[in-house]
């Protein structure tokens, strides 16, 4: 007996009416109506529902008494029209119901430890733990196709564009995108490490200066770090490479990609070109570079209205090279106090000193009218609006005012739900930050520098621009890329200013810049985060809801149990040994 062929539960219409089937699936609920039993049987398809007459089938109703739920069951049967009224519109095969004639238990099922059916949401360990339960959920099931029809509709568009799928290995050498790596050991070099990818960046600049022309791969990445209701460690990206380009050819085809995902899952026509905003511009007016545009609140300088302000807050702030931002929230003055307060605790959980706002705040008394007055003309505030104020340094204030604004336009509703607002980053910083107030690279240490910039490299390294652009959507980074370095010594020059002794960079990084030195035409490429388009396209904000075996929070896989403890001979082959206290967790 082969079902492979068989006609889907799910997919039976008013048109199958009169037809034999075999149907198999999994019974999704039973109901007894005095005499009659009424089974939905349910596939990927979706469900169907199967009615056992006693009259009609004795032996297969006499079994179906017997039925629970997630048992898997062949069901023979003949497809009817529902009876006129008892239709569900709701169903896809909500006209038809099949009546059964014979009836075969596959395979048994205990009582499943959660809910099979969307109703109902169990915790989410216990889904982690019985994942193959909750992925027989319709909605799971829909999620898994929508990501399968990205990666099929993703092969088209670039095969499309004559791009070729390269794969390149897991096993492989550490390339910095920012994060920590996870190491294996080797056992036929033992004490030496591969790296796992965090992504394949050198490796396809390595593809390009092979003459690859135009790449991609749906590249598996990995990065050791702590993670996020829209972070994964071990997570899928679109990567993307091509020679010979400029942004404007990597914008082209990245909208082309994203508009025609949007068409053909969603039916949504997204506009493009895209907006773009600069970096610096994203987190002056935003306080962050990932914007949600969806919501029009705007974050302004108060530097040039509050220039000879005696406030001692704001004095303070931009005596010391910090900045004052500002932002108004329409119809902010009925805000209670106890709102206002919630919003400083969230500032001051962000680093900030603080939130001051007017009117009605500790700060009116020491501003003067016509510093009220310029403060409302810069950030646009009416009668109504109440404006938020952070002094601080520059990226804390803009920290502050970012995590405000999207708090704010939260609370208040402003959120235009259904839009999608998407937008080009660009151009990008070459260098930033780090938490430490260090200098390190914005992108990866491959981003080619803006030519006009270069002769600041050394004195004002933070004013350097680069080649290098993000997608953000709704508020999400969804790709980050840039044009690469292809020249040796500036590659060489920017690892030094990044604090690289020439061993490590030789050590490191020596294969690369020696391929620079055979040939290598100028590149550029761009790496989409498939699990959050995913997570968009399937209105889910839990990175997990879209990979099917993911890892919790704290990188345990709950079912599998993994990471797990070794056979010591394991590690013995390794040569690996293990301080006591490594055991104990
Ligand atoms: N390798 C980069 C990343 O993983 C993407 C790129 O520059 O193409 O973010």
């Amino acid at each position: 007996m082969s079902g492979f062929d068989a006609p889907h539960c799910g997919s039976l219409r008013a048109d199958d009416a009169a037809r034999e089937v075999d149907l198999y699936g999994w019974v999704a609920r039973r109901r007894d109506h005095g005499g009659l039993i009424f089974i939905d049987l349910r596939d990927r398809w979706g469900p169907v529902q199967v009615v056992f007459n006693p009259a009609e089938a004795p032996e297969a109703h006499a079994a179906a008494s017997e039925l629970r739920a997630e048992y898997v069951v062949h069901v023979r049967g003949c497809v009817q029209r529902r009876p006129a009224g008892s239709e569900n519109p709701a169903l896809g095969t909500g006209e038809v119901e099949v009546m059964a004639g014979a009836l075969e238990v596959l395979s048994p099922s205990r009582t499943p430890p959660i809910p099979v059916d969307d109703e109902r949401e169990a915790e989410e360990t216990a889904r982690l733990k019985y994942r193959y339960l909750d992925l027989r959920r319709p909605r799971m099931q829909r999620i898994l196709e929508i990501r399968h029809r990205v990666n099929k509709i993703t092969h088209t568009y670039f095969d499309e564009n004559e791009f070729i799928e390269v794969e390149t290995p897991i096993l492989t050498k550490s390339t910095p995108e920012g994060a920590r790596d996870f190491l294996v050991p080797s056992r036929l070099h033992q004490g030496k490490f591969y790296a796992l990818p965090q992504s394949p960046q050198q490796l396809k600049q390595l593809l390009m200066v092979a003459g690859i022309g135009r790449y991609y791969q749906i590249a598996r990445c990995l990065r050791d770090e702590d993670l996020r209701a829209d972070r994964a460690a071990e997570f899928t990206q679109l990567d993307v490479e091509m020679s010979f380009c400029e942004e404007e050819d990597v914008f082209r085809l990245l909208e082309g990609w994203l508009s025609r995902l949007w068409a053909e899952i969603l039916g949504v026509e997204i506009p493009i070109p895209w907006p773009r905003l600069t970096m610096k511009e994203a987190l002056l007016r935003y306080g962050t570079d990932k914007p949600d545009l969806r919501f029009e609140l705007e974050i302004a300088d108060l530097g040039e209205a509050l220039a000879g302000t005696q406030a001692q807050v704001f004095r303070a702030a931009l005596d010391s090279g910090g900045v004052v931002r500002g932002l108004a929230v329409p119809g902010g003055r009925d805000m209670k106090r106890r709102e206002l307060d919630e919003l400083v605790i969230m500032a001051r959980g962000a680093g900030g000193k603080g939130l001051a706002w007017l009117p009605g705040g500790p700060l009116d008394k020491f501003l003067s009218e016509g510093e009220v007055e310029a403060i409302r003309r810069a950030t646009g505030a009416g009668p109504d609006d109440l404006v938020l104020v952070a002094a601080d340094r520059r990226r804390r204030a803009e920290k502050v005012m970012g995590l405000v604004r999207s708090e704010i336009g939260r609370r208040r509703g402003l959120v235009r739900e259904g839009e999608w607002r998407f937008l080009w980053i660009y151009p990008m910083q070459l260098f930033e930050e780090d938490d430490d107030g260090n200098l390190t690279y914005g992108h990866h240490p491959f981003t080619r520098p803006i030519e006009d910039d270069l002769p600041l490299i050394d004195e004002r390294p933070y004013d350097v621009r680069a080649h290098a652009y993000d997608i953000v959507c709704n508020g999400y980074e969804l790709a980050s890329g840039s044009l690469r370095i292809y020249d040796r010594d500036l590659q060489e020059r920017v690892f030094e200013i990044l604090g690289l002794d020439r061993e490590t960079i030789l050590a490191r990084f020596g294969h690369l810049l020696e391929a620079f030195e055979y040939g290598v035409p100028p590149h550029g490429g761009i790496a989409p985060g498939l699990d959050r388009i995913v997570m968009l396209l399937a209105g889910t904000d839990n990175i997990r809801d879209v990979i099917a075996f993911p890892k919790t929070q704290s990188m345990v896989d709950l079912m599998m149990d993994a990471p797990s403890p070794v056979d010591p001979g394991q590690l013995e082959e390794l040569g690996i040994q293990l301080k006591p206290q490594r055991n104990k967790s």
